[in-house]
């Protein structure tokens, strides 16, 4: 280390202390990185790897990035997975003496990003820590870039599972953990799970209760966390208290705008767990992600960025309070009805900025000036939105007119302040409006007037020297200059002094252009710096009121979701739907959100749905392939999760009795990361099903046991039927799609259990997709129908055709078995009956038994064993 230049040691001494993260090193204009930072950094950013003596004679390999592209660069490592360390300078390099000194400012993590540019604007950028005990989980989640923090305790059974659902409802970007989680592999085997999820090991000391209450107490400035309704919650604060103490450790800012926490808990929520959220494609789509195709895709009408974000929550949280479901779907009701009114809001919600984000900068001390105007002009709005709702009826309106705060004072002192369109940077003046402030009027008169002076100067010379192309100009390095073509040098005034020789011209100073230029120079400098340290003042000023314009944007968000709800309903046609608590679930003529809006060609034909907690819990739904089971069933569940964040439906009426969860069993996939097969991921969510669901589920079981042979496949799925419909274990709403035709029998079995088919007309070869839900089985699948309409070769086809043929006939044997298995309740009585009659009745004459009694049973083949078991078992349900 002696022998290293002094940087270079101060460089070594700060990235000893961050050995996890990038270090971006503040050079002058540039941002360097050195050593394996710099290897590393090149190959993501792409960018060329140079060396530079580092005072030991050997190359040591850097690169950097311009100061002001830096954040571009920081969005690219952090997106690729990587932390950065920004290592400003902080002290003026002019005024240092010997090196400089540097400190690291802040580190960037996937979860600790506030830039607008780094960030997307139509989803929330979670951070969570997460505590156990032997109770269950603390879960605390922050967002960073608006001050969102919240916390939730997970106990009792299958608390695992159930934070894994929360979690993936949150979609976040990064998990803090204490480092005796390290070590914890079920938590961490289901955590990769997540996709671009950032998991952090954190000091555990930090997430120790008496740490972090302390810490929480401290930052809110609180004796207590009771004001926030928190106190008890040990796991919870735990949490809270990691991330805080994460956040205050990496940001190195005072968090003003995470000005309080909020404890929740999922029972308030309709339960969605992670393979549901996923099947139902509520906010984006299994095949690639994307939004388009998604729910959202349809529904959202939003026009800001927060009412964007929100309407992503709330459609992940339905809600299970029917007070609350009201207000909702009342206020999208009155704004559905009133044309006039939605679009006028519509309009003026369009000039709100991200009030949200908007105010996190503004705590973060980032906000530019251009922030501070964009805050103005939304604020100014908000007048307007008050006098457009005065006469609004439903409560939910009604309470965001009495409540939104206007914050005159805040538009008052921007507007008073700041220029309508300042610059970017806060370096370049401008920023400050002439006649806020003396001092500013004066350095900026002082620099008008000097180069008022040197432009007439100009003029003057020309006039003077007699030299009409002589010109004044400015450039960085010579400052001011007079510039004069070669074919005039002769006329040059003796006072001129030669400072710059071009290819054709010369150019000069004069003592009073230098005289003018330093008072221009002088004044620009000063007024800069006294614009930039009154911006920073009165973006303190407007800090100071930053909880005011958190609650405005939550009002907005609101606003902004109820107006996006009605415009959906207009559009597409929805209705209000009657959310009450019942056991009952009716649909008149549903449609498929998505699907209907995807068909070009064919109209989407509506369905009708029942279900109720007695008669008809267990609807089972057969069809052919293609027919529209799936798009049935889900519609079905989308109608009720709609209607529970407050939505109107695709149906002509529903009546929605509270579903406090759906679950969904639908299509399957290998999971290879955990090493799991088809078969078994589907087992997993089955048997999640069956140790979940409760008599106020809604279940949907697209097929099950497909992924193994098909009497286990069969069997399995009529033992979960059975076990489904059972109220003592699970009694839940069921729509069950299958290819079994054997399940049809459970409608005879056991009260509760309905058969319904998709309709199809045959013609000739082909068949007729009808799309109509009809009571009773199906009886074919017509697969290979459906096979020829894929395009499979006729070939194929054909020999497909004899194969089925034959297995049809052998099929009736292994029928014959399955129902004497299925039907054991149906005949119990029967059977027990019969049992008395054939062996306790003396002179029975039973035709079977005479039969059995005529058999050789010595000279007696297994295969003619089993022929005859099969006849006579026919004959006995024959009677
Ligand atoms: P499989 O048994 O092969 O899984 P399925 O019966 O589940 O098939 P779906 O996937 O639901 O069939 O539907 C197939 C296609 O039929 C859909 O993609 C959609 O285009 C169309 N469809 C489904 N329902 C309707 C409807 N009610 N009205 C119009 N078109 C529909």
């Amino acid at each position: 280390m002696t022998e290293l230049t002094p940087m270079m040691k101060q460089y070594l001494t700060i990235k000893k202390q961050h050995p996890d993260e990038i270090l971006f090193f503040r050079l002058g204009d540039f941002y360097e990185m050195f050593f394996d930072d710099a290897e590393v950094a090149s190959k993501a950013l792409e960018i060329t790897l140079t060396s530079r003596d580092s005072g030991s004679g050997k190359k040591t390999p850097m690169c950097g990035v311009p100061y002001h592209a830096a954040e571009s660069y920081i969005a690219r490592l952090i997106d690729k997975g990587f932390r950065v360390a920004i290592c400003e300078q902080v002290e003026d390099p002019r005024t240092a003496k010997g090196i400089v000194k540097r400190e690291v400012t802040r580190i960037i993590t996937p979860g600790t990003v506030t830039e607008s540019s780094m960030l997307d604007e139509t989803r929330y950028n979670f951070l969570i820590g997460i505590v156990k005990d032997d109770l269950g989980y603390g879960l605390a989640v922050a967002e960073v870039s608006t001050g969102y923090f919240a916390m939730t305790e997970i106990t009792g059974p299958m608390a695992l599972t159930k934070l894994i659902d929360e979690i993936s409802r949150l979609k976040p970007v990064e998990c803090i953990l204490p480092d005796e989680l390290k070590e914890n592999r079920d938590l961490q085997g289901k955590l990769f799970k997540f996709r671009g999820l950032a998991i952090n090991h954190f000091n555990w000391k930090s997430f120790s209760y008496s740490t972090s209450y302390r810490g929480l107490i401290e930052h809110f400035g609180t004796s207590s966390l009771e004001g926030f309704g928190c106190e008890g919650l040990t796991l919870g604060i735990r949490a809270a208290g990691g991330i805080l103490g994460f956040l205050k450790e990496t940001q190195k800012n005072t968090l003003l705008h995470i000005n309080k926490v909020m404890p929740y808990t999922t029972d308030c929520y309709m339960l969605l767990d992670n393979a549901t959220r996923r099947n139902l494609e509520l906010t984006q789509t299994i095949r690639d992600g994307q939004k388009r195709g998604s729910l959202l895709w349809v529904i959202d009408h939003t026009v800001t960025a927060m009412g964007a974000r929100l309407l992503k929550l709330w459609l992940e949280q339905p809600l299970l309070d029917i007070a609350a479901i009201s207000e909702r779907l009342d206020a999208v009701e009155e704004l559905a009805n009133n044309t006039i009114k939605r679009s006028d809001l519509r309009k003026l919600l369009d000039r709100v900025y991200d009030l949200e984000r908007l105010a996190g900068r503004i705590a973060y001390g980032s906000a530019n000036a251009r922030d501070l105007i964009a805050l103005k002009c939304s604020l100014e709005v908000l007048p307007q939105l008050c006098y457009l709702l005065q006469d609004s009826y439903s409560p939910g309106l009604v309470v965001i007119q009495e409540t939104i705060d206007c914050m005159d004072d805040v538009v008052g002192i921007i507007r008073d302040s700041i220029h309508e369109e300042p610059p970017f940077s806060l370096r370049d003046g401008n920023i400050i409006k002439t006649g806020f402030n003396p001092e500013v009027d004066n350095l900026r008169t002082a620099s008008r007037d000097g180069k008022q002076w040197i432009t007439s100067l100009e003029a003057q010379e020309k006039e003077r020297t007699g030299i009409k192309s002589l010109k004044v100009g400015f450039n960085k390095v010579f400052g001011y200059y007079i510039e004069i073509t070669r074919s005039n040098l002769a006329m040059v005034p003796d006072e001129y002094i030669r400072k710059q020789t071009l290819a054709n011209a010369e150019r000069y100073i004069t003592p009073q252009l230098k005289e003018y230029e330093n008072l221009i120079m002088g004044a620009e400098d000063r007024l800069t710096q006294l614009e930039y340290n009154m911006f920073c003042e009165i973006r303190e000023t407007v800090n100071r009121e930053v909880a005011r314009i958190q609650k405005c944007a939550s009002l907005i968000a609101i606003l902004d979701v109820y107006q996006s709800n009605a415009e959906a309903a207009i559009r597409n046609n929805y209705s209000k739907p009657v959310v009450k608590d019942s056991d009952v679930l009716a649909i008149k003529e549903g449609r498929h959100p998505v699907v209907e809006r995807m068909l070009a060609e064919e109209p989407f034909i509506p369905n009708d749905t029942y279900l109720d907690g007695s008669g008809y819990r267990l609807d089972i739904i057969t069809g052919p392939n293609m027919a529209g089971k799936s798009t049935y069933m889900r519609q079905v569940a989308l109608i009720c999760l709609m209607a529970q964040t407050g939505l109107f439906v695709p149906a002509e009426n529903a009546k929605i009795g509270i579903i406090d969860r759906i679950f969904t069993r639908v299509g399957a996939s290998d999971d290879l990361a955990t090493g799991q097969s088809t078969f078994m991921v589907e087992m997993n969510e089955v048997a999640n099903i069956l140790n979940n669901a409760t008599s106020k589920s809604l279940v949907i079981l697209d097929e099950i046991g497909r992924g193994t042979s098909t009497f286990d496949g069969l069997s399995i799925a009529w033992a979960v039927a059975e076990y489904i419909l059972d109220t003592g274990k699970v009694g839940a709403k069921t729509l069950f799609a299958t290819h079994y035709h054997e399940l049809t029998e459970l409608a005879e079995i056991f009260p509760g259990v309905q058969n319904h088919n998709i309709a199809v007309r045959e013609k000739g070869e082909d068949i007729i997709f009808l799309r109509k839900i009809i009571p009773g089985g199906a009886d074919r699948s017509y697969g290979i129908q459906v096979a020829r309409l894929a395009g499979l070769p006729s070939e194929v086809l054909t020999r497909a055709k004899e194969i089925l043929a034959t297995l049809e006939t052998t099929e009736d044997l292994a029928k014959g078995q399955r129902e004497a298995a299925a039907g054991r309740k149906k005949h119990v009585r029967e059977n027990e009956r019969l049992q008395l009659s054939i062996f306790e009745e003396p002179g029975n004459t039973n035709p079977v038994l005479e039969e059995i009694k005529k058999v050789d049973i010595l000279n007696l083949t297994p295969i003619d064993a089993l022929n005859l078991l099969y006849r006579l078992h026919l004959k006995l349900r024959e009677e």
